[in-house]
């Protein structure tokens, strides 16, 4: 089993693109970000925890998420690869992905980062306010809230892959077809 970790922004178009490369290429997708909904959805006391900084657009305490991230590796050990999206997204978290994989014997193959700009990133948010059903989608402080985290918090951990030599940028703009293949001529 191996690791291709979705990275980008929040509105870049990750869980977008997560789905259709999991079709193409066979890999699971996971993303934390669902896992979190779906455990809130379920009243688990993960879910209940994770509700209070998902609302407030914080980032859920990288302890919490330990051991969901090692259990997914432990689920998904007998599948081709997974694609992870929403993980990591602190320092700690890649450290301690980087752990997990050594523990389990499965390898990042690769990191792809997914660029947007941020003036895209905000009008892309807006837009999926209108439809959207997420507690952290509806009030716009609370968006950019996440994405003043994001460039705090999460893209030192795309500086952190650069230096291992795993990362590759992909432009995010364009058509969904057209982002979805050059992401897979990447891989
Ligand atoms: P987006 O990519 O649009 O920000 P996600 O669905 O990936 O949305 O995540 C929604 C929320 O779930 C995040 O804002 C955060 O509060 C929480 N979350 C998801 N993944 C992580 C993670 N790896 N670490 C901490 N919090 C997370």
């Amino acid at each position: 089993m191996e690791i291709l970790i979705l990275f980008g922004a929040p509105f870049s178009g990750k869980g977008t693109q997560g789905k259709i490369l999991a079709l193409k290429t066979g890999f699971m997708h996971v993303s934390t970000g669902d896992i979190l909904r779906d455990e809130r959805k379920n009243h688990t006391e993960l879910g209940l925890l994770a509700e209070t900084y998902i609302r407030q657009g914080h980032l859920v305490p990288d302890e919490l998420l330990e051991e969901m991230i090692e259990s997914v590796i432990e689920k998904c050990k007998k599948e081709k690869g997974i694609i992870l999206d929403g993980y990591p997204r602190t320092i700690n978290q890649a450290v301690t992905l980087q752990m997990l994989a050594q523990k389990h014997g499965v390898a990042i193959r690769k990191v792809l980062f997914l660029d947007v700009p941020q003036d895209e990133l905000i009008a892309r948010g807006i837009h999926r306010s209108q439809d959207s059903d997420r507690i952290d989608d509806k009030d716009p402080n609370i968006m950019n809230k996440r994405i003043e985290i994001y460039r705090r918090d999460t893209k030192p951990v795309g500086d952190y892959y650069i230096n291992k030599k795993l990362s590759v940028t992909i432009s995010g703009i364009g058509e969904i077809e057209e982002v979805a293949e050059r992401i897979l001529a990447s891989i």
